[in-house]
């Protein structure tokens, strides 16, 4: 028995993974997305309130804006799998997508992989993850209640980190590498005018202490000798790196971002009939409405190439 082979096969489901599986499923083609295992919904089921997402103006709920991205998906047919895509093959008309073992078929793939967490980089940080160290306020932030933490990093991320964690600990400090926050006025605004953040400027964290758990960090601040800092929490927000592993090789890479590279504002990658959409091609904008803008630009371009490209060629490949 011949396999089947689908039209579009959408790998992640952030923002831009769904809204490519909302547009590809509503204009009728054959659509499956690997939704994967650990982290289905992306980096939005780890976040809180989303204030700046349009049409919610008190605000909504990651998870919950998430599960409604996900529902939309599967009212136009988008067939969702929650396993993780483990290989790409996308040379040639047909490409072919591992998971869980199984080998799926398609004429067409879009990349959504997103983002992961910068690391800082240093010894015994990986040993002390889920041990103190953190990458993730709303996922840890309640195990620190009453003691004092450090949140590394100047942009939205970390101060949305910090204001968070407020809820929890008794005193909150943002490590800062520069003079100044990088993260937009209002979030920086609201980091300076909360009571139980303190903010250091010209801040590196340059060693983990800690046996089973952190214990403290060294922090060297301006001129000033390197200190020990005792503390149980330290939550790292430094940015992202895009997830590019599946397709390293395949697809032509940004040299200094390492994003996939698109063609212009379109979503086309090096390969035909590979789209690529959200943050693993913008290193810039990062927000939800943009992934899921760039979601439904490589939906419609995907459809596109399905169209433009002759039944014949498309029967030959399936023979
Ligand atoms: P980001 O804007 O790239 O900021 C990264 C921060 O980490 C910078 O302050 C950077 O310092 C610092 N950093 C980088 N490497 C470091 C290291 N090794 N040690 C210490 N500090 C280091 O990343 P982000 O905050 O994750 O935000 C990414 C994008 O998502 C942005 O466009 C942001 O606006 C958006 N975002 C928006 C919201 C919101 O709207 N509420 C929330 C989260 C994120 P330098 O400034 O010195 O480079």
């Amino acid at each position: 028995m011949t396999q089947k082979i689908r039209d579009v096969i959408i790998v992640g489901s952030g923002p831009a993974g769904y809204t490519a599986a909302i547009y590809t499923g509503r204009a009728n083609l054959d659509v499956l997305v690997l939704a994967g295992e650990e982290e289905p919904g992306g980096e939005l089921m780890k976040t809180t309130e989303v204030e700046n997402y349009p049409g919610f103006p008190e605000g909504i709920m990651g998870p919950e804006l998430m599960a409604g991205f996900e529902a939309q998906a599967e009212r136009f047919g988008a067939e969702i799998l929650f396993e993780n895509a483990t290989e790409l093959e996308l040379v040639g008309p047909v490409k072919k997508v591992t998971a869980d073992g199984e080998i799926h078929l398609a004429h067409s793939v879009i990349v959504a992989t997103g983002s992961g967490h910068r690391k800082l980089g240093l010894e015994h940080e990986e040993r002390l993850s889920g041990r103190g160290v953190s990458y993730c306020a709303t996922c840890d932030g309640s195990f620190f209640k009453d003691v004092e933490v450090a949140v590394v990093g100047g942009g939205d991320s970390a101060a949305e980190e910090a204001l968070f964690l407020t809820k929890f600990a008794s005193k909150v400090y943002l490590i800062v590498r520069g003079k100044q926050m990088r993260a937009s006025k209002i979030m920086a605004d609201r980091v300076r005018s909360n009571e139980k953040i303190h903010v250091l400027y010209e801040a590196q964290v340059t060693a983990l202490h800690g046996g089973d758990k952190l214990d403290g960090v060294t922090v060297c601040v301006g001129a000033d000798l390197a200190s020990r800092m005792s503390l149980s929490g330290l939550f790292v927000a430094i940015g992202n790196d895009p997830r590019t592993s599946l397709v390293a090789g395949q697809l032509e890479l940004d040299r200094f971002s390492g994003c996939i590279k698109v063609m212009g504002r379109s979503s086309q990658t090096s390969e035909r009939g590979v789209f690529a959409a959200g943050d693993v091609v913008d290193p810039r904008y990062r927000q939800a409405i943009t992934a899921a803008a760039s979601g439904c630009i490589a939906a419609q371009d995907a459809e596109h190439f399905l169209a433009t490209t002759s039944a014949a060629v498309l029967e030959a490949a399936t023979a």
